[in-house]
């Protein structure tokens, strides 16, 4: 035997828990076979062939003794025919056919076993959920020829993610295509998001769209990664030197891009080392590029790269309270800057993003069983409108000097943003 899944060799006989007979995986415990036995009891039908055969043909023909001559072992009573009919086959002699298949089916209903155990609320439309994503993940992973291992994963995501937030008027196919595309830059697997979406039969913008969902809602329960920026930060900061407050400024902007998941596709290490950049830039702690890459190990090719995608998202990535030493229409001369960001508090678009974010949270326990087909119409129909209040970057990011080389509209921005995410995913 060899598993498909782990290509272990070895696997054991044993039962699923409806009791039919199913070969697993020792090493993993997937399910590989599924045996169907059955038993063909040969005795009775022997019996049934020639009843007794020896005894009938003795006990008409015989003859009351009229000798007492009990001692005779071997006087045919009958009883010792009989007897020795019984036991020329003492045991009931049965045969078994089996037949065996692939385990598949047997291995779904252990998954999904598994994921209605766990969650409290095993309601039908759960579960049917769950098998949307599951039967999504494993379409596309196996058209992409992915490991097991990461669509495991996917589906754990996925999983997790609509136990922390309410799949209401969203699709269930994006947000596990979402989550496999975490899953593949988890393990760093070479996929660009456009295979992806090819394979998924699914437009870039919303599989992107439901990555962000994703990355939102797991924020809550299970951060993706943060505790490597957290092993990575004070290391880095220790051995430039930097003082307390941009070092502190840094570990923020390092977790605000790992909490809404900015750069997915960022290694901690290098979202650390951009994070300090941009940190120096704000604080005026001027450390050049060679010197960051020196001590995190990045090419100053990548330390650019990835600070150039922090400055798309700079003004999310501040405390709110934060007043930076150098105003950032210095330390981002190419970025366009909205006159009077750093003088003016944030108010008004702070309270607008967290209450616009708040709203698709809704209660878990409030799923909705309705048809389909309508709650895609209507998750279209939403989406629109929260595309449109989330857009980033907000109205007053305009540029007020299109003039200059380096400045670039909003919506350039954002194309140059998806454009650079296809090539280097
Ligand atoms: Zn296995």
């Amino acid at each position: 035997m060899r598993c498909p899944y782990c290509s272990a060799e070895q696997g054991r006989c044993t039962s699923s828990t409806s009791g039919r007979p199913i070969t697993e995986c020792t090493s993993c415990g997937r399910v590989v076979e599924e045996r169907l036995t059955q038993s063909h009891h040969l005795f009775h039908t022997r019996a049934q062939d020639s009843p007794l055969c020896l005894a009938t043909s003795d006990l008409p023909t015989l003859p009351i003794s009229a000798t007492n001559d009990d001692e005779d072992p071997f006087e045919p009573t009958g009883f010792i025919t009989a007897f020795s009919t019984w036991s020329l086959e003492p045991y009931p002699v049965f045969a078994q056919s089996s037949i065996s298949f692939a385990g598949h089916l047997a291995e779904l209903e252990r998954v999904l076993e598994t994921t209605s155990t766990s969650s409290s609320s095993s309601s039908s439309s759960v579960v049917v959920e769950n098998l949307r994503a599951y039967l999504q993940i494993i379409d596309v992973a196996s058209i992409l020829r992915l490991d097991y291992d990461i669509s495991d994963h996917a589906f754990q995501l996925f999983r997790d993610c609509s136990s922390a937030t309410c799949l209401r008027n969203r699709s269930v196919e994006a947000l596990a295509t979402a989550a496999l595309v975490h899953a593949i830059r988890e393990a760093q697997e070479p996929r660009t998001l456009q295979e992806i979406s090819v394979a998924a039969n699914l437009p870039q913008k919303e599989i992107g769209k439901y990555i962000k969902i994703l990355g939102e809602a797991l924020q809550l329960s299970q951060p993706i990664n943060s505790n490597s920026i957290s092993v990575h930060m004070p290391r880095f900061c220790t051995l430039l030197q930097l003082n307390k407050s941009a070092q502190e400024l840094a570990t923020h902007i390092g977790e605000v891009i790992i909490n809404k998941c900015f750069c997915t596709r960022r290694n901690p290490i290098s979202i650390s080392a951009a994070a300090i950049y941009l940190a120096c830039q704000l604080e005026d702690k001027r450390k050049t590029q060679a010197e960051i890459c020196k001590v995190t190990g990045l090419t100053e090719v990548t330390l650019r790269k990835v600070y150039k995608e922090l400055l798309e998202n700079w003004d999310d990535l501040l405390p709110s309270s934060y007043k930076p030493v150098v105003p950032p229409e210095k330390a981002f001369p190419s970025a366009t800057i909205a006159t009077g960001r750093s003088l003016t508090p944030r108010v008004d678009l702070v309270e607008g993003t967290s209450s616009e974010r708040d709203k698709p949270v809704k209660p878990v326990n409030s799923l909705d069983v309705s048809p389909q087909i309508r709650g895609k119409e209507d998750s279209h129909s939403k989406d629109n409108i929260n595309t449109t209040q989330l857009s980033w970057p907000p109205p007053f990011w305009k540029p007020e000097a299109p003039a200059e080389g380096g400045v670039k509209t909003a919506t350039e921005k954002s194309q140059n943003a998806t454009q650079e995410m296809e090539i280097d995913l």
